[in-house]
């Protein structure tokens, strides 16, 4: 019987991915974290990787801790980003627009191809998780740092 299900579930399923394992849960802190690149981050930044992206969710799941300060660079994504703060204070910044606070239990969507940037703010860390949807194996373009008076 149980075969039976899982070969109509696969028929149904075409050629998608079927995963024989079921459900994952990936044990908090299991995978390394690692300093964001100094190249894309001013000041100290913990990326923390949760879920790489899969067939379903086509999106990279990570989480970031900013120290006060702390900030990507520039940068845009090519489908979008999904940011949930989940501690401390923090800014974002759309290029164009005035810098705004985020705080915990806020979510943030970035569109496809906005120039922005986000991090703590001068006084405050930060933490947000991050889904960042990718294309053709790409979910980031970064560009230049942001300077401490486009900071401020
Ligand atoms: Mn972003």
């Amino acid at each position: 019987m149980k075969a039976i299900i899982a070969a109509a579930a696969i028929s149904l399923m075409g050629a998608a991915q079927v995963s024989a394992e079921g459900i994952e849960i990936r044990r908090s802190g299991n995978t390394p974290s690692v300093m964001g690149n100094a190249k894309n981050f001013s000041g100290h930044a913990v990326v923390s990787p949760l879920l790489p992206p899969n067939e379903s969710t086509r999106a990279n799941l990570g989480q970031v801790d900013f120290t006060p300060g702390a900030r990507t660079a520039w940068h845009t994504h090519p489908a979008g980003q999904l940011l949930i703060v989940t501690a401390g204070k923090g800014w974002v910044q759309e290029e164009g627009k005035t810098r705004q606070e985020i705080a915990p239990g806020d979510v943030v969507w970035i569109p496809a191809t906005v120039r922005h940037w986000h991090g703590a703010t001068s006084t405050s860390p930060m933490s947000h998780l991050a889904m960042t949807y990718m294309v053709n194996g790409k979910n980031v373009d970064w560009q230049e740092l942001v300077s401490d008076e486009q900071y401020q």
